[in-house]
Protein backbone atom coordinates (compact mmCIF):
# COMPACT_ATOMS: atom_id res chain seq x y z
CA UNK A 1 0.00 0.00 0.00
CA UNK A 2 2.96 2.05 0.18
CA UNK A 3 4.40 4.36 -2.76
CA UNK A 4 7.56 2.26 -3.47
CA UNK A 5 10.97 4.17 -3.72
CA UNK A 6 13.98 3.15 -4.43
CA UNK A 7 16.45 3.81 -1.84
CA UNK A 8 18.24 7.11 -2.53
CA UNK A 9 21.66 5.62 -1.82
CA UNK A 10 21.07 2.89 -3.69
CA UNK A 11 20.13 4.55 -6.66
CA UNK A 12 21.86 7.97 -6.22
CA UNK A 13 25.31 6.77 -6.05
CA UNK A 14 26.32 7.76 -9.58
CA UNK A 15 24.40 11.20 -8.97
CA UNK A 16 25.56 14.61 -8.32
CA UNK A 17 25.67 14.69 -4.69
CA UNK A 18 24.72 17.96 -2.40
CA UNK A 19 27.65 20.56 -1.62
CA UNK A 20 27.78 19.21 1.95
CA UNK A 21 28.14 16.31 3.30
CA UNK A 22 24.67 16.44 5.07
CA UNK A 23 23.11 16.46 1.45
CA UNK A 24 21.76 20.08 2.05
CA UNK A 25 21.89 22.17 -0.93
CA UNK A 26 23.50 25.51 0.92
CA UNK A 27 23.23 27.81 -1.87
CA UNK A 28 21.73 30.89 -1.07
CA UNK A 29 19.37 31.29 -4.07
CA UNK A 30 17.30 28.14 -5.32
CA UNK A 31 17.82 27.14 -8.90
CA UNK A 32 16.01 27.76 -11.89
CA UNK A 33 14.78 25.42 -13.93
CA UNK A 34 13.62 26.69 -16.95
CA UNK A 35 12.53 23.26 -18.27
CA UNK A 36 9.86 21.84 -15.06
CA UNK A 37 10.23 18.36 -16.37
CA UNK A 38 13.38 18.09 -16.09
CA UNK A 39 13.64 18.04 -12.28
CA UNK A 40 15.24 15.03 -10.17
CA UNK A 41 12.90 13.77 -7.96
CA UNK A 42 15.61 11.46 -6.95
CA UNK A 43 18.23 13.14 -5.90
CA UNK A 44 19.29 12.46 -2.64
CA UNK A 45 19.30 15.46 -0.04
CA UNK A 46 17.36 18.74 -0.03
CA UNK A 47 17.18 20.84 -3.28
CA UNK A 48 15.01 24.06 -3.90
CA UNK A 49 13.89 24.49 -7.27
CA UNK A 50 12.37 27.83 -8.98
CA UNK A 51 10.35 26.44 -11.34
CA UNK A 52 10.28 29.04 -14.67
CA UNK A 53 6.88 29.02 -16.09
CA UNK A 54 6.86 31.20 -19.17
CA UNK A 55 3.75 34.20 -19.07
CA UNK A 56 1.75 34.43 -21.19
CA UNK A 57 1.40 38.14 -21.94
CA UNK A 58 5.13 39.46 -22.30
CA UNK A 59 8.70 38.35 -21.63
CA UNK A 60 9.09 37.21 -18.16
CA UNK A 61 8.52 33.90 -16.37
CA UNK A 62 6.42 32.83 -12.96
CA UNK A 63 8.86 31.51 -10.71
CA UNK A 64 7.41 29.07 -8.78
CA UNK A 65 9.14 27.50 -5.61
CA UNK A 66 9.87 23.87 -4.92
CA UNK A 67 12.26 22.05 -2.57
CA UNK A 68 12.47 18.24 -2.94
CA UNK A 69 13.79 15.99 -0.19
CA UNK A 70 14.53 12.56 -0.49
CA UNK A 71 15.80 11.38 2.81
CA UNK A 72 18.99 10.23 3.81
CA UNK A 73 18.11 8.21 6.84
CA UNK A 74 18.02 4.63 6.25
CA UNK A 75 14.42 2.56 6.01
CA UNK A 76 13.49 0.74 8.98
CA UNK A 77 14.09 -3.57 7.69
CA UNK A 78 10.70 -4.39 6.60
CA UNK A 79 9.20 -0.89 5.95
CA UNK A 80 8.07 0.43 2.79
CA UNK A 81 9.74 4.51 1.73
CA UNK A 82 6.70 6.34 1.46
CA UNK A 83 6.58 9.55 -0.47
CA UNK A 84 4.15 13.40 0.61
CA UNK A 85 3.71 16.33 -1.58
CA UNK A 86 2.58 19.23 0.33
CA UNK A 87 1.32 22.52 -1.13
CA UNK A 88 0.60 25.87 -0.19
CA UNK A 89 -0.58 29.39 -1.60
CA UNK A 90 -2.88 27.31 -4.37
CA UNK A 91 -5.05 30.49 -3.65
CA UNK A 92 -2.22 33.25 -3.51
CA UNK A 93 -4.61 35.52 -0.35
CA UNK A 94 -4.01 32.32 1.87
CA UNK A 95 -1.36 32.56 4.25
CA UNK A 96 -0.94 29.95 6.95
CA UNK A 97 -0.44 26.77 4.40
CA UNK A 98 2.34 29.50 2.74
CA UNK A 99 3.92 29.78 6.01
CA UNK A 100 3.83 26.42 7.37
CA UNK A 101 5.24 25.01 3.90
CA UNK A 102 8.03 27.41 3.46
CA UNK A 103 9.13 26.72 7.10
CA UNK A 104 9.23 23.17 6.12
CA UNK A 105 11.43 23.52 3.16
CA UNK A 106 13.85 25.47 5.52
CA UNK A 107 13.75 23.38 8.55
CA UNK A 108 13.20 19.32 7.33
CA UNK A 109 16.64 17.95 7.71
CA UNK A 110 17.23 15.10 5.33
CA UNK A 111 19.47 13.28 7.84
CA UNK A 112 16.20 12.57 9.86
CA UNK A 113 13.94 11.81 6.72
CA UNK A 114 13.09 8.70 5.44
CA UNK A 115 11.27 8.75 1.62
CA UNK A 116 10.38 11.62 -0.43
CA UNK A 117 8.79 15.36 0.72
CA UNK A 118 7.85 17.34 -2.09
CA UNK A 119 6.79 20.68 -0.94
CA UNK A 120 5.60 23.71 -3.30
CA UNK A 121 4.64 26.57 -0.66
CA UNK A 122 3.64 28.83 -3.09
CA UNK A 123 1.54 26.88 -6.08
CA UNK A 124 0.18 29.86 -7.37
CA UNK A 125 2.81 31.99 -7.44
CA UNK A 126 2.03 34.69 -9.20
CA UNK A 127 -1.56 34.80 -7.27
CA UNK A 128 -0.14 34.90 -4.18
CA UNK A 129 2.58 37.87 -5.11
CA UNK A 130 -0.57 39.21 -5.55
CA UNK A 131 -2.31 38.48 -2.46
CA UNK A 132 -4.79 37.47 -4.51
CA UNK A 133 -7.53 34.08 -4.77
CA UNK A 134 -6.51 33.93 -8.50
CA UNK A 135 -3.85 34.84 -10.27
CA UNK A 136 -3.42 38.31 -12.31
CA UNK A 137 -1.86 36.71 -15.55
CA UNK A 138 -4.74 34.45 -16.57
CA UNK A 139 -7.55 34.95 -13.71
CA UNK A 140 -7.42 31.42 -13.38
CA UNK A 141 -8.70 29.54 -10.17
CA UNK A 142 -5.48 27.27 -9.74
CA UNK A 143 -7.55 25.12 -7.42
CA UNK A 144 -10.16 24.90 -10.36
CA UNK A 145 -7.61 23.90 -13.12
CA UNK A 146 -6.99 20.30 -12.92
CA UNK A 147 -6.26 18.34 -14.30
CA UNK A 148 -4.16 20.95 -16.11
CA UNK A 149 -3.21 21.65 -19.63
CA UNK A 150 0.29 21.54 -20.89
CA UNK A 151 -0.50 23.90 -23.89
CA UNK A 152 -2.92 26.31 -21.56
CA UNK A 153 -2.53 29.84 -19.48
CA UNK A 154 -0.23 29.78 -16.60
CA UNK A 155 -1.97 28.29 -14.27
CA UNK A 156 -3.22 25.35 -16.54
CA UNK A 157 0.36 24.21 -17.09
CA UNK A 158 1.28 24.57 -13.72
CA UNK A 159 -1.60 22.43 -12.79
CA UNK A 160 -0.39 20.10 -15.55
CA UNK A 161 2.76 20.28 -14.11
CA UNK A 162 1.40 18.85 -10.76
CA UNK A 163 -0.42 16.33 -12.15
CA UNK A 164 2.06 14.75 -14.57
CA UNK A 165 5.12 15.23 -12.61
CA UNK A 166 4.19 15.27 -8.75
CA UNK A 167 1.36 12.65 -8.43
CA UNK A 168 2.87 9.48 -9.88
CA UNK A 169 5.93 9.88 -7.43
CA UNK A 170 4.00 10.42 -3.84
CA UNK A 171 1.29 8.85 -2.15
CA UNK A 172 0.04 11.41 0.32
CA UNK A 173 -1.03 15.03 -1.13
CA UNK A 174 -1.60 17.72 1.36
CA UNK A 175 -3.28 21.10 0.35
CA UNK A 176 -2.85 23.66 2.57
CA UNK A 177 -6.01 26.46 2.52
CA UNK A 178 -7.81 29.26 4.12
CA UNK A 179 -10.97 31.22 3.90
CA UNK A 180 -8.89 34.20 2.04
CA UNK A 181 -11.06 37.23 1.92
CA UNK A 182 -14.34 35.16 1.79
CA UNK A 183 -15.56 32.30 3.81
CA UNK A 184 -14.74 32.35 7.58
CA UNK A 185 -14.13 28.85 8.64
CA UNK A 186 -13.33 27.15 11.90
CA UNK A 187 -9.81 25.33 11.95
CA UNK A 188 -10.29 22.21 10.17
CA UNK A 189 -8.69 19.80 7.79
CA UNK A 190 -10.98 18.21 5.02
CA UNK A 191 -11.83 15.73 2.29
CA UNK A 192 -14.17 14.65 0.18
CA UNK A 193 -16.62 11.67 0.96
CA UNK A 194 -14.76 8.74 -1.11
CA UNK A 195 -16.78 5.61 -2.29
CA UNK A 196 -13.32 3.28 -1.44
CA UNK A 197 -13.63 2.11 2.25
CA UNK A 198 -10.07 2.15 2.81
CA UNK A 199 -9.28 5.20 1.48
CA UNK A 200 -12.02 6.66 3.24
CA UNK A 201 -10.78 5.49 6.25
CA UNK A 202 -6.89 6.25 5.67
CA UNK A 203 -7.81 9.68 4.49
CA UNK A 204 -10.11 10.57 7.58
CA UNK A 205 -6.89 8.99 9.97
CA UNK A 206 -4.54 11.16 8.29
CA UNK A 207 -6.84 14.01 8.45
CA UNK A 208 -7.20 13.75 12.13
CA UNK A 209 -3.45 14.03 12.39
CA UNK A 210 -3.80 17.81 12.39
CA UNK A 211 -5.68 17.62 15.50
CA UNK A 212 -7.59 20.41 14.26
CA UNK A 213 -11.30 21.48 16.31
CA UNK A 214 -12.56 19.64 13.35
CA UNK A 215 -12.24 17.20 10.44
CA UNK A 216 -14.68 18.14 7.71
CA UNK A 217 -16.52 16.10 4.81
CA UNK A 218 -17.53 18.33 2.31
CA UNK A 219 -19.28 18.73 -0.86
CA UNK A 220 -17.79 17.15 -4.33
CA UNK A 221 -20.54 19.63 -5.78
CA UNK A 222 -19.88 22.98 -5.32
CA UNK A 223 -16.55 22.96 -7.43
CA UNK A 224 -14.71 20.60 -9.70
CA UNK A 225 -11.42 20.47 -11.02
CA UNK A 226 -9.15 21.21 -7.26
CA UNK A 227 -6.24 19.50 -6.89
CA UNK A 228 -7.68 17.10 -3.75
CA UNK A 229 -10.15 16.45 -6.38
CA UNK A 230 -7.56 15.40 -8.94
CA UNK A 231 -5.36 12.76 -6.20
CA UNK A 232 -8.39 11.64 -4.69
CA UNK A 233 -9.46 10.54 -8.21
CA UNK A 234 -6.45 8.60 -8.79
CA UNK A 235 -6.49 7.24 -5.43
CA UNK A 236 -4.18 9.04 -3.41
CA UNK A 237 -4.20 9.97 0.02
CA UNK A 238 -5.87 14.00 -0.49
CA UNK A 239 -6.37 16.09 2.43
CA UNK A 240 -7.45 20.08 2.33
CA UNK A 241 -8.11 22.01 5.06
CA UNK A 242 -8.87 25.62 6.15
CA UNK A 243 -6.51 26.77 8.57
CA UNK A 244 -7.76 30.53 8.92
CA UNK A 245 -9.58 33.07 6.89
CA UNK A 246 -9.30 36.91 6.58
CA UNK A 247 -5.82 37.17 4.80
CA UNK A 248 -4.00 36.88 7.59
CA UNK A 249 -1.81 34.62 9.46
CA UNK A 250 -3.83 32.42 11.90
CA UNK A 251 -0.70 31.24 14.74
CA UNK A 252 -2.83 28.48 15.48
CA UNK A 253 -3.52 27.66 11.83
CA UNK A 254 -0.07 28.01 10.67
CA UNK A 255 1.36 25.15 14.09
CA UNK A 256 -1.92 23.39 12.55
CA UNK A 257 -0.76 22.99 9.18
CA UNK A 258 2.64 23.00 10.21
CA UNK A 259 3.27 19.94 13.06
CA UNK A 260 0.17 18.42 10.84
CA UNK A 261 2.67 18.29 8.81
CA UNK A 262 5.45 16.40 10.85
CA UNK A 263 2.51 14.14 12.49
CA UNK A 264 1.51 12.84 8.91
CA UNK A 265 5.71 11.99 8.69
CA UNK A 266 5.94 10.60 11.83
CA UNK A 267 2.88 8.17 11.13
CA UNK A 268 4.20 6.58 8.10
CA UNK A 269 7.31 6.05 9.65
CA UNK A 270 9.22 8.93 7.85
CA UNK A 271 10.51 10.67 11.07
CA UNK A 272 11.38 9.06 14.09
CA UNK A 273 8.90 10.12 17.45
CA UNK A 274 5.43 9.41 17.99
CA UNK A 275 2.33 11.52 17.54
CA UNK A 276 2.39 14.98 18.95
CA UNK A 277 -1.02 16.88 20.53
CA UNK A 278 -1.11 19.72 19.07
CA UNK A 279 -2.95 21.96 20.47
CA UNK A 280 -2.55 21.85 24.35
CA UNK A 281 -5.21 24.06 25.25
CA UNK A 282 -8.17 21.63 23.62
CA UNK A 283 -7.57 17.81 25.10
CA UNK A 284 -10.35 16.83 22.77
CA UNK A 285 -10.01 14.62 19.29
CA UNK A 286 -10.65 16.69 16.43
CA UNK A 287 -14.88 16.22 15.64
CA UNK A 288 -15.51 14.55 12.63
CA UNK A 289 -18.49 16.45 11.06
CA UNK A 290 -20.22 16.06 7.51
CA UNK A 291 -21.07 18.63 4.83
CA UNK A 292 -21.44 16.82 1.59
CA UNK A 293 -24.30 17.84 0.39
CA UNK A 294 -25.43 21.08 -1.40
CA UNK A 295 -28.20 21.93 0.54
CA UNK A 296 -25.92 22.80 3.60
CA UNK A 297 -24.43 25.61 1.89
CA UNK A 298 -26.33 28.55 2.17
CA UNK A 299 -26.52 31.43 -0.46
CA UNK A 300 -26.85 34.75 1.18
CA UNK A 301 -30.08 35.86 0.07
CA UNK A 302 -28.87 39.81 -0.60
CA UNK A 303 -26.70 42.01 -0.23
CA UNK A 304 -25.18 43.95 2.70
CA UNK A 305 -23.16 43.71 5.92
CA UNK A 306 -23.62 40.56 7.57
CA UNK A 307 -23.99 41.16 11.48
CA UNK A 308 -22.84 37.70 13.14
CA UNK A 309 -24.44 36.61 16.26
CA UNK A 310 -23.11 32.97 16.88
CA UNK A 311 -19.48 31.74 16.78
CA UNK A 312 -17.46 29.48 14.08
CA UNK A 313 -17.90 26.10 15.53
CA UNK A 314 -20.64 26.48 17.36
CA UNK A 315 -23.11 23.77 17.70
CA UNK A 316 -26.44 26.26 16.38
CA UNK A 317 -30.05 24.53 16.81
CA UNK A 318 -32.82 24.48 13.77
CA UNK A 319 -34.18 27.99 13.40
CA UNK A 320 -31.79 29.39 15.65
CA UNK A 321 -31.45 33.27 14.79
CA UNK A 322 -27.00 33.21 13.18
CA UNK A 323 -27.33 36.91 12.40
CA UNK A 324 -28.82 40.12 10.43
CA UNK A 325 -27.82 41.64 7.00
CA UNK A 326 -28.16 45.42 6.78
CA UNK A 327 -28.77 47.40 3.79
CA UNK A 328 -27.94 51.25 5.03
CA UNK A 329 -29.76 52.40 1.60
CA UNK A 330 -32.22 53.02 4.56
CA UNK A 331 -31.62 53.30 7.87
CA UNK A 332 -35.03 52.98 9.19
CA UNK A 333 -35.34 49.66 7.95
CA UNK A 334 -34.90 46.46 10.05
CA UNK A 335 -32.73 44.49 8.86
CA UNK A 336 -32.92 40.95 7.24
CA UNK A 337 -32.70 38.01 9.94
CA UNK A 338 -31.10 34.76 9.01
CA UNK A 339 -32.07 31.75 11.07
CA UNK A 340 -30.46 28.04 10.88
CA UNK A 341 -32.35 25.96 8.63
CA UNK A 342 -31.73 22.95 10.71
CA UNK A 343 -29.40 21.92 13.94
CA UNK A 344 -25.67 20.95 13.87
CA UNK A 345 -22.00 22.57 13.70
CA UNK A 346 -21.64 26.29 12.26
CA UNK A 347 -18.72 25.24 10.60
CA UNK A 348 -18.01 28.15 7.91
CA UNK A 349 -19.90 31.09 7.78
CA UNK A 350 -19.05 35.08 5.73
CA UNK A 351 -15.80 36.17 7.04
CA UNK A 352 -16.14 39.68 6.20
CA UNK A 353 -18.28 42.64 6.88
CA UNK A 354 -20.09 42.65 2.98
CA UNK A 355 -22.10 39.61 1.64
CA UNK A 356 -22.83 39.00 -1.58
CA UNK A 357 -26.35 37.63 -2.57
CA UNK A 358 -25.88 33.90 -3.78
CA UNK A 359 -22.22 34.02 -2.04
CA UNK A 360 -22.32 30.93 0.62
CA UNK A 361 -23.33 32.74 3.81
CA UNK A 362 -22.80 29.79 6.18
CA UNK A 363 -22.59 25.96 6.03
CA UNK A 364 -24.25 23.74 8.53
CA UNK A 365 -22.03 20.42 8.98
CA UNK A 366 -23.36 17.57 10.43
CA UNK A 367 -22.02 15.43 13.57
CA UNK A 368 -19.65 12.79 12.46
CA UNK A 369 -21.93 9.69 13.83
CA UNK A 370 -23.86 10.63 10.20
CA UNK A 371 -20.52 11.03 8.20
CA UNK A 372 -20.52 7.16 6.32
CA UNK A 373 -24.18 7.74 4.84
CA UNK A 374 -23.84 8.79 0.94
ZN1 LIG B 1 -8.28 28.17 -0.84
Amino acid sequence: MFECLQQPGLKGHNKRMSPDEKGTNLSSEPAIQYDPTKVDFDLPGKHHHRLAFHLDSGWGFSLVPLTVINGLRPVAPGSSLVAIAVFGGTHGNEWEGQVAVKRLCQGLDPNEISGRVILMPQLSQSACAANQRVSPYDNVNMNRAFPGNPRGTISYRIANFVKSQIFPKVRVVIDLHAGGREGGFALCTSFHPVPDPAQFAEINEVASLFDTPFVLIYSSQMASGLLTDEAEAEGKIAIGGEFGFGEGVNRKGVSHAYEGVLNVMRHYGMLDGGISKIDADRPSAPRLVDARHLEDYIPAPSTGIWEPLVELGGNVKQGQLLGRIHDFSNHSAPPREVYAHRAGVLIMMCGVAVCQLGTTLFVIAREGALANRS
